[in-house]
């Protein structure tokens, strides 16, 4: 499956001292205006609470049914670690690329909190300008006229809103606590209030206990018939700590779509997205026109440094990878005791970093060669040549001379294509 190294016959001489390597004629000065210039990031700050618990979900939340007083300590620990950590690591010169709000439920906040995180963080960092692409997770039932006002000058230009479905059933099967109606009434609010300044994303899930070809249908057909500028069909998981697991699946008490059925949901919302030219940027998210791309996403997929703030918020600097304290109360004492909140990190070596930029960057459709050559010194679709060449010849690919870009079915089959060459490419090691 990949090349190996081939035995020769030895031939003992002494050679004249190797002094160095690569050899002088392959450095250059364009080098320089590549590398020693502060290298670009984005700033991710999570949000740990939500106004409800639904059923799929698998992230550690705090359901919060109303406003307590922890939402604002919360806020004022988030902004002492902004100044800690951007000391702690010089972060406060560098080009910031996109800043991304998410949880939980971010927008859940109100009016002056997210005033406050917003005036310190560009205290904090200060290329965090308005052309900054800045992305903040929504929900429909946090959504006002007000608050979106407040996002809009503050300088939101992405809002992202997690809506799951249009169908009431469905809704309420899934344990949020909106329906179809707020939904459509909450996009309605962010469209007015963000005109020509942001772009909605709603994000689908596809796979919910109960969804019939009808009802999925449907929710693709009303997500369209929104107008939103992005729409992102994300598959279901029953993980083990999910209530739909537990109080559903594991008692027999719910069947989910089979895989199958929710295949067949995927290629109906693909073939839907294609008639309304909304175009895909990832394997699933699809963009009106293709106008939209979230940068958070794409640029973190493709390497760039991000710092991750908030209780288990994650993020990469350079070859390491850091994680926060995942309980709140122990990053709250962490913080006030003036330490960063680290709890866990993982240092990548050079092949990690080869397979993370093929696993992640093949998601975003067009995987650049090239560039892999170019950082590497491999060339991938020759030391992975039978399997790449299997997923062409089974539809999944195409190949150019630079790109390796995922055809409609390899979208389809969403990770499988960048996890078979990782897989081949494991062999390798
Ligand atoms: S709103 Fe989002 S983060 Fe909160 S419980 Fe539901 S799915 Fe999970």
């Amino acid at each position: 499956m990949i090349a190996i190294a081939k035995s020769t016959n030895l031939e003992p001489t002494r050679l004249p001292l190797i002094t160095n390597y690569p050899s002088f004629r392959k450095w250059n000065k364009s080098f320089l205006d590549e590398n020693l210039a502060d290298k670009p990031m984005c700033i991710y700050v999570h949000i740990p609470f939500c106004t409800q618990r639904c059923s799929f979900c698998y992230y550690k939340t705090v359901d919060l049914k109303e406003y307590r007083p922890e939402v604002d300590s919360y806020i004022d620990t988030l902004c002492q670690e902004f100044e800690m950590a951007a000391e702690r690591f010089n972060l406060s010169d560098r080009p910031i690329h996109a800043v991304y709000f998410g949880g939980g439920t971010p927008s859940l906040l109100v009016e002056h909190q997210f005033e406050k995180l917003v005036a310190a963080l560009r205290k904090n960092f200060k290329h965090f300008d308005d052309k900054v692409q800045f992305s903040l997770e929504a929900e429909p039932l946090t959504i006002s006229k007000s608050k979106m006002d407040t996002l809009a000058d503050l300088g939101v230009t992405r809002l992202s809103m997690g809506v799951q479905s249009f169908e009431d059933e469905i809704i309420k099967l899934s344990g949020r606590g909106h329906d179809a109606k707020k939904a459509f009434h909450a996009i309605e609010t962010a469209q007015k209030a963000g005109q020509g300044q942001w772009t909605i994303n709603i994000d689908l899930l596809s796979g919910l206990a109960g969804e019939t070809d009808e009802t999925w249908a449907s929710s693709v057909k009303q997500a369209i018939g929104t107008g939103v500028e992005s729409i992102t069909v994300y598959k279901m998981e029953a993980f083990a700590n999910t209530d739909v697991f537990q109080k559903g699946v594991r008692q027999e008490k719910i069947n989910l779509p089979d895989e199958e059925q929710e295949m067949r949901f995927m290629q109906y919302a693909m073939d839907r997205f294609a008639e309304f030219n909304y175009l895909p940027w990832s394997f699933f998210t699809y963009t009106k026109d293709g106008c939209d791309e979230s940068k958070y996403i794409s640029s973190i997929w493709r390497g760039m440094d991000f710092y991750g703030f908030g209780a288990s918020a994650f993020g990469t600097l350079g070859d390491s990878i850091l994680q926060n304290a995942s309980e709140l109360d122990q990053y709250g004492a962490m913080i006030e005791k003036g330490e960063l909140p680290l709890q866990r990190g993982y240092h990548f070596h050079s092949f990690d970093r080869m397979l993370r930029e093929v696993l992640m960057g093949v998601k975003l459709l067009r995987f650049d060669l090239k560039g892999f050559k170019h950082r590497h010194g491999l060339r991938l679709e020759k030391i992975c040549a039978p399997i790449i060449n299997e997923l062409e010849a089974e539809g999944f690919i195409t190949l150019t001379k630079e790109t390796l870009e995922l055809t409609n079915k390899g979208i389809l089959y969403g990770d499988y294509v960048g996890k078979t060459i990782t897989d081949a490419l494991k062999a390798f090691a």
